[in-house]
């Protein structure tokens, strides 16, 4: 899932400085499970918006907003108001399918920042950078692209200390986490002996082409 923070309320004001009558727009998937927004965030950020003088000119929870189908099926009955701004409580996808689905000028009220693994609400793990070329299937089902500090493809730097990451101390060494996985999975022992080939990551901006029937 999408991990969002709230951006700095001030920050918020600014953007809307120029309008007087907000639509909030929610997220009831990601953004929900962050607390960033659900119905309690979008309810919090209305009242503090009232406080500054705006007028919430209507709210909204979309299932999931980075969809521009639902975006539109369900801001229908916002695409007449010409005067007013959507904030949107949502991941950058979220926002811009929302501004796919309105012609009013769209804001963000969060800052995304990483997919995240969930281990509890409020604890939510990088495991993953979205690199457009996966090579689990060659560690162990661990990604040293994302949880090893120095981002090696083939085997440990040789700096780890009782198993944690030289860089940083309070980080597992995403080597020894793969070796041991393989160890205790004797069958997977020559994925340690594959070499993966160095390679050009592009990101962001990778297109997904037209499924060809
Ligand atoms: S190799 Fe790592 S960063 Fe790349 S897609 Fe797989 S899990 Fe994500
Ligand atoms: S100690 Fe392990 S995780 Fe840290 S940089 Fe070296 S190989 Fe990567």
């Amino acid at each position: 899932m999408i991990i969002t923070t709230q951006k700095p309320f001030p920050e918020i004001l600014e953007l809307l400085s120029r309008h007087k009558n907000i639509f909030i727009v929610g997220c009831a998937a990601c953004a929900t499970k962050c607390r960033t927004g659900g119905e309690e965030a979008v309810n919090l950020m209305a009242a503090e918006l009232e406080k500054e003088g705006k007028t919430i000119s209507g709210r909204k929870i979309l299932d999931t907003p980075c969809d521009i189908r639902v975006a539109r099926k369900d801001l229908k009955e916002i695409a007449a108001c010409a005067d007013d701004a959507v904030l949107v409580l949502a991941c950058g996808a979220g926002v811009q399918a929302v501004e796919k689905a309105v012609s009013l000028v769209v804001y963000p009220a969060l800052n995304p920042v990483f997919t995240g693994t969930t281990e509890r609400i409020g604890l939510y793990h990088e495991y993953c950078s979205l690199c457009g070329d996966c090579i689990l299937g060659k560690t162990g089902g661990i990604c040293p692209v994302t949880r090893c500090a120095k981002g090696l493809v083939n085997g440990p730097c040789g700096g780890a200390v009782s198993g944690k990451c030289e860089v940083d101390r309070d980080n597992d060494c995403a080597w020894i986490l793969i070796a041991e996985k393989i160890k205790n999975n004797p069958s997977d022992k020559n994925i340690l002996k594959i070499f993966v080939p160095a390679r050009t990551v592009v990101k962001p901006g990778r297109i997904t082409p037209p499924v060809k029937k």
